[in-house]
């Protein structure tokens, strides 16, 4: 069975032929292998994708593809280049590959399938190629698909900010939420009221107004932002970002009774009680949870901070309308 013969089964080309296969004379780990227009095929306006006839052609180029036993795989081939009556003098289209790219659309689609899994680098030296070439690849396929990506009947999204640089800044990030349909809709620099507010701009009137529902943290511009942007959306407080209140809370009142009690001249009874207090009840080892019923029997303001953020775990089971 030749190469080409395996070719034209996986990766099969309407309007060319691939003819000569043979070893680069540039490497010994290199294989090259030609393609021809089909005969008496015209060539396609790389522009206009109309058909016409042929001007000249341009000198051959080499089209990087999938390697394979070990050898790097190329595709030559000299474009032609035509007449278009829109276009005027222009190359032609070539279904393997974009514009000036010298990698072909299959391998990159390759490698930035792969670099889903991997990391960049690895991916380079897994397939014997740059990290340039991988980081080409996946800039490609993202910006094609943010091109063609779908965004109607977005009903449900979220938004959240990520520390980055030591934690020294922030991104804002929103997420589609619909039920079977999440993913990351738009990423913006800083976590400031502009930064949300550009993220509507982005996303336009229409699609806004078809929104049900926006989960937010607390912060109050974003409150304010989304009843400006999305009235009649409900906007969902994130339960992670309450829980963290209602613990702030709590630690802010046991550190302060902490500090008046040893002033005070008191026995110091939340001593090292801060875990004891902040933990879920059920997550608290043997020794911890005596200690607790232990600082419980004090009448403490604490103990009564304690015992409302306890309560209110009730809240996130609750049906009842009333
Ligand atoms: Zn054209």
């Amino acid at each position: 069975m030749e190469l080409t013969t395996i070719l034209n089964r996986c990766y099969r080309q309407k309007n060319f032929v691939y003819t000569k296969v043979k070893f680069s004379p540039n490497a010994d780990n290199e294989i090259e292998i030609q393609i021809v227009p089909r005969k008496n095929s015209k060539p396609t306006c790389a522009k206009c994708h109309q058909h016409a006839p042929g001007y000249d052609r341009l000198p051959e180029r080499r089209f990087e593809f999938i390697p394979f036993w070990g050898f790097a795989i190329f595709l030559i081939y000299a474009k032609r280049r035509l007449n278009c009556k829109q276009c005027g003098i222009v190359a032609e289209f070539i279904p393997w590959a974009d514009g000036k790219n010298h990698l072909t659309l299959v391998y990159m689609h390759y490698l930035a399938h792969w670099a889903k899994k991997l990391c960049w680098k690895d991916v380079a030296i897994s397939f014997k190629t740059s990290w340039e070439k991988v980081f080409k690849s996946v800039e490609y396929m993202v910006k094609w698909g943010l091109e063609n990506r779908e965004m109607n009947d977005i009903t449900a999204i979220g938004v959240d900010e990520v520390q980055w640089h030591k934690g020294h800044k922030y991104l804002t990030l929103v997420y589609q939420i619909n039920a079977g349909s999440t993913r990351l809709l738009w990423l913006g620099k800083e976590r400031t009221e502009k930064t949300f507010l550009d993220f509507f701009e982005f996303f336009g009137e229409k699609r806004t107004a078809l929104l049900r529902f926006v989960c937010s943290d607390m912060w109050k511009p974003y409150l304010n932002i989304i009843k400006g942007k999305a009235p009649a959306a409900i906007n969902i407080l994130d339960r992670f970002h309450i829980v963290a209140r209602l613990n702030k809370a709590l630690d802010e009142v046991r550190a302060e009774e902490h500090r008046r009690l040893i002033n005070d001249g008191y026995e110091p009874v939340l001593k090292k009680s801060r875990w004891l207090l902040l933990k879920r009840e059920e997550n608290l080892t043997e020794n911890q949870s005596v200690k607790l019923s232990e600082v419980l029997k004090y009448n403490l303001k604490s103990v009564r901070a304690y015992l409302l953020k306890e309560e209110f775990q009730q809240f996130w089971d609750y049906t009842s309308p009333y």
